[in-house]
């Protein structure tokens, strides 16, 4: 079974204006660099497909989706919360984004994929129930996450972001939810200004400081993820891959490099195939210097696809 590649055109016509680092740039980026290195060939592309709105309904306020659609069509720009921009493309885009994770579900779970990467945006973890925020509108992996408890009846879906900044969105919607296990990796202090918590038992806090090497951020990973993700034994990995802790991105201060991609995603490949077949769906968070981004995507989806 192949790596399934998930995208559409709408996600590169969203644009938060001149300048901004969450760029359409992003993905023409990363395609132009699988290419390059012969990986773009042997995936399964698909095009994601926008979501209903019945499935946002699951974690996001009635009041908050129907806000958000309420205000397009737009010809300009719009300001839909704090650091979130939308053009006349960002709703279709936003919906793609999370109608392609919630596709990648369907894929892994029904056997049509080993596994999958949705290269979407706008990105999804700083979305709240009721707030669009950190260049993110509907939360595309908490989506995903109550998507497939919903149509595939599982108790158990771990995710696991190790995008440089706090996944508080995709916290706040399922922080109560017992069938989710929530590990997150992130600078410390810094944006979305989250304090760390140890004391909930569904959810793991690896605070960074600045300047953490890739020696810690292993040892951390292996110290705080792996034994509770095994106790946990998922029946699917939902990962929300942000390639902002490189030691290149210009939004951060943590010192990973691609090879820190590479052996992160073969660690949570292994987790995946001893606990759920290898079931894993990985979307596209954060990650902002073009080559370092390409790079560190190529190295995770190198080690999904086997290759
Ligand atoms: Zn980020």
């Amino acid at each position: 079974m192949m790596t399934a590649y998930i995208s559409h055109k709408d996600c590169e016509l969203h644009d938060m204006g001149a300048g901004h680092p969450e760029c359409p740039r992003r993905l023409s980026a990363i395609r132009d660099y699988l290419m390059e290195r012969q990986l773009w060939d042997v995936l399964l592309h698909v095009d994601a497909p926008k979501i209903e709105k019945i499935h946002l309904y699951r974690v996001h306020g009635r009041e908050y989706v129907d806000g958000i659609f309420s205000q397009f069509p737009i010809k300009q720009t719009k300001t839909l919360g704090d650091d979130m921009v939308a053009n006349a493309h960002t709703l279709n885009a936003a919906l793609r984004s999370a109608g392609g994770v919630c596709k990648a579900v369907d894929m892994v779970m029904n056997g049509q994929a080993a596994n999958a990467f949705c290269a979407v945006r706008p990105p999804g973890h700083h979305a709240e129930k009721n707030r669009a925020m950190g260049f993110c509108v509907f939360s595309n992996v908490a989506v995903a996450a109550a998507y497939a408890i919903h149509q595939y009846d599982l108790d158990r879906v771990a995710i696991v972001d190790f995008d440089v900044h706090h996944g508080n969105g995709t916290e706040n919607i399922l922080q109560y939810d017992e069938r989710v296990l929530f590990c997150s990796s992130f600078q410390h202090p810094y944006y979305p200004h989250t304090v760390p918590d140890q004391n909930r038992s569904n959810i793991v806090h690896t605070p960074m400081h600045a300047g953490t090497s890739s020696d810690e951020f292993r040892d951390w990973v292996l110290q705080q993820w792996m034994n509770k993700l095994h106790q946990f034994n998922p029946q699917l990995l939902l990962i929300s891959a942000g390639f902002d802790a490189h030691h290149s991105d210009p939004l951060a201060d943590i010192y990973l490099d691609d090879r820190d991609y590479y052996w992160l995603t073969s660690e949570l490949k292994r987790l995946a195939e001893n606990c759920c077949e290898g079931r894993i769906v990985s979307s596209l968070e954060g990650g902002y210097h073009l080559d370092a981004l390409a790079r560190s995507v190529y190295q995770h989806i190198r080690v999904l696809s086997g290759l």
